[in-house]
């Protein structure tokens, strides 16, 4: 574990300027409040944000970055808090602290996170400061240089994986060549020990045949160059397990030749030397066609920068040769943390978020390799996101622009519908406000609250917007439903009845409505005019002011006098005597049939009166008969069997609903009374067989009356 001295004089060595107190003071709090905790390998806890820190300094990050690492684990493994943080280091490191805090919530989430490649996406797009992935990815190389202590194979399985699928290539992405190799090959030996034992083996046996080989090569390198005049730094380098493994894996080849494990480097001053070097070594060596690449020109998408070569070189030995300036070096090596060093001096201590992230864009977006590119374009619509997490670190993906509401339907729609509030990282937030990448969103509830039709107008994710639409809808459904309610009621009202559940039920198929609320809106809105509605349940509404004026008809007066005219039938033999059936009482508008009777002339029935049956053997007795209305004036009786419930006042509603259809009552008789209802026979005095049936509707829609049937004996 490196000193506290140490570490700080590393740092000074590179940054004379760094801030040296706290830097002490950093390294004594992690220690301070990491305590007692240990490692998987025995060592105490603090450690290992020191190694961290130490893997930072190889680097030459600036105080800020070391002082983060040193505190990367206080937030997520001690009671430590952000607010402590920035009391004692400021606003900077708190940032930047939080930063790395939220990608150690996104890994531990990372095993329901199938994808690798979204996951390494997501993120790059969190680490609004590149330190912070920075920070991530030194915390990771530790983490797997101590791998081997943790006992359960599956996790350090698990974690090689994630290493292999996620932070090596996010290490390439951003031009970090150590850290990749270095990952890569501690996943590799977690996950293919054998593999790797095997390379390394080969590697021995090849190194050995040749040991002094590349020194040799190194030397002959060196002494053409130096004949040009190009002062040059030239070494050899053994390539990575791992590297010749997938080399072999994809192309199916062993590997024999040292230009399999060999890459020979040539370092110059300027890019002008790095093209004079090529020259001279194309001059001195056969050239292999098809090797030659120039990334100085044309950069890799990680702002990757050199000349590649294939040569027949020294001994006739096929080699790889790069050549590059020793910026371009660094870049290779460091990557974004050397792009960081260069540029060092505009960084602005409050740091502008964003702003490195926007770098990282920018070298990615140098790149002439569409292929390799294809992937950025996905980055950046990546970046129309925001991810934020619940209280129990669930993590939310959501449109860049959202608040807390969408966060609310996010979570549930239920959530969302009662939200009245939200906290954010522990502070309550206007429900309007944006949220932000790495947000811990606490939604505050209450069963009575309802969406706001506001709301609609600064949601950005689809289902919330739904969800308050269809609220909205159903709200404005709801008053125009209330609006037609009170509109029929007052229809129903002015012509003397009582608006029932009853009552409409049954009109409910006819206005193509599936529940009383439909209809009720469908007034509500004009659709539907309430005088329908209620013509619908009391057909006789219609009819009755007709009849008040052409047939004021005034019950029992009214009666007698009909006595004395001529029955409006067709069809009678003049002289002989009429009368209507007991049994059916046929009304105007009934079909109708006569039966002679000797002695007693004609009685009329219904035709589907059951009386007729008892005169199927004598059909000379039918005479045919139809009514003839014209003015006619005549009153019959029809007679109806009604069940009413027996409740007070059910025989009022009876006769009020009656007598508003313009019908009298002229005998009722009960035939049966249980404690439940009430059974009678009603006759009721109408013009006609319509006038019946109206009667009968506007019966049966009362809520007293349980059934209508027009007798039948
Ligand atoms: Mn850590």
């Amino acid at each position: 574990m490196m000193r506290q001295v140490e570490l700080v004089e590393r740092v000074k060595g590179y940054d004379a300027n760094a801030d040296e107190d706290a830097l002490n003071r950093a390294y004594v709090y992690a220690m301070k409040m990491h305590g007692s905790q240990t490692r998987a390998s025995g060592d105490p806890y603090f450690s290992h944000p020191i190694e961290v820190a130490g893997i930072l300094t190889e680097l030459k990050l600036d105080h800020s970055s070391i002082i983060t690492a040193l505190l990367h684990d206080l937030v997520e493994d001690t009671d430590v808090t952000l607010d402590q943080i920035e009391s004692m280091f400021g606003r900077d490191i708190s940032r930047l602290v939080d930063g790395v805090t939220k990608l150690t919530r996104l890994e531990l989430q990372s095993e329901q996170t199938q994808h690798a490649e979204n996951f390494r996406k997501l993120l790059l797009a969190m680490s609004e400061d590149i330190r912070v992935l920075l920070v991530k990815l030194a915390d990771r190389v530790h983490n797997m240089r101590t791998l081997k202590y943790i006992e359960s194979a599956d996790k350090r399985r698990r974690i090689a994986r994630e290493t292999m699928d996620i932070y090596a290539p996010l290490a390439e992405r951003i031009g970090m060549q150590g850290f990749k190799d270095e990952l890569l090959d501690l996943s590799f030996t977690e996950l293919n020990p054998e593999g790797r034992a095997s390379i390394l083996t080969r590697l021995e046996f090849l190194q050995s045949q040749g040991d002094d080989l590349s020194n040799l090569i190194v030397e002959d390198l060196k002494r053409s160059l130096a004949k040009d005049g190009v002062e040059a730094c030239v070494s050899g380098r053994r390539k990575t397990p791992y590297s010749i493994w997938t080399k072999m894996q994809h192309k199916n080849i062993a590997f024999e030749q040292l230009s399999d494990i060999m890459a020979f480097r040539i370092v110059v001053g300027t890019v002008e030397d790095c093209y004079r070097a090529l020259g001279t070594l194309h001059a001195h060596y056969s050239v292999v066609p098809g090797r030659f690449k120039d990334y100085i020109s044309t950069p890799k998408p990680n702002g990757y920068r050199s000349l590649h070569t294939g040569l027949i070189g020294p001994e006739r030995h096929r080699i790889e040769v790069q050549i590059r300036t020793r910026d371009m070096h660094d870049v290779a090596e460091l990557g974004v943390a050397a792009h960081w060093k260069y540029k060092q001096s505009e960084i602005k201590i409050d740091g502008r978020q964003y702003r490195w992230l926007r770098e990282l864009l920018d070298i990615l977006e140098h790149t002439a390799n569409p292929e390799e590119f294809l992937e950025h374009t996905k980055l950046e619509m990546f970046q129309d996101q925001v991810f934020c997490f619940t209280p129990k670190g669930d993590l939310i993906a959501l449109p860049r622009g959202a608040t807390a509401v969408d966060f609310a339907y996010a979570v549930h729609s239920e959530v969302g519908d009662t939200c009245v509030g939200a906290k954010v990282n522990g502070r309550i937030i206007p429900l309007r406000a944006g949220l932000e990448n790495g947000d811990q969103v606490e939604i505050l509830t209450s069963r009575t609250q309802t969406p706001s039709p506001d709301w609609e107008q600064f949601v950005v994710s689809g289902k919330a917007k739904a969800r308050i639409r269809r609220f909205v809808h159903m709200k404005e459904r709801e008053q125009y439903s209330e609006l037609g309610r009170q509109i029929l009621l007052k229809s129903f009202r002015e012509e003397g009845y009582e608006l029932s559940d009853k009552a409409l039920g049954g009109t409910l198929k006819k206005f193509k409505a599936d529940t009383l609320d439909d209809l009720y809106a469908a007034v509500g809105k004009g659709n539907t005019a309430a005088r329908e509605v209620l013509i619908a349940v009391y057909p006789g509404v219609r009819d009755t002011a007709k009849r008040r004026q052409l047939w004021p008809f005034r019950g029992r007066s009214r009666a007698n006098k009909a006595k004395s005219t001529a029955l409006p039938i067709k069809g009678l033999i003049p002289g002989m005597a009429v009368h209507y059936a007991r049994c059916c009482h046929p009304l105007p508008g009934e079909r109708i049939v006569g039966i002679v009777t000797t002695g007693k002339g004609v009685t009329v029935h219904t035709i589907d009166c059951e009386t007729l049956a008892s005169f199927e053997d004598t059909p000379e007795r039918w005479i045919d008969l139809a009514w003839d209305l014209a003015d006619s004036e005549e009153t019959h009786t029809g007679r109806l069997h009604v069940v009413v419930a027996n409740e007070p006042g059910s025989l009022g509603d009876l006769s009020t609903i009656i007598g508003k259809n313009l019908g009298n009552i002229s005998n009722l008789k009960i035939t049966n009374r249980s404690l439940d209802f009430f059974e009678m026979l009603v006759d009721v005095e109408v013009q006609d067989a319509k006038h019946l049936t109206d009667i009968m509707a506007a019966l049966r829609a009362a809520p007293v009356v349980i059934s209508v049937e027009k007798a039948r004996r």
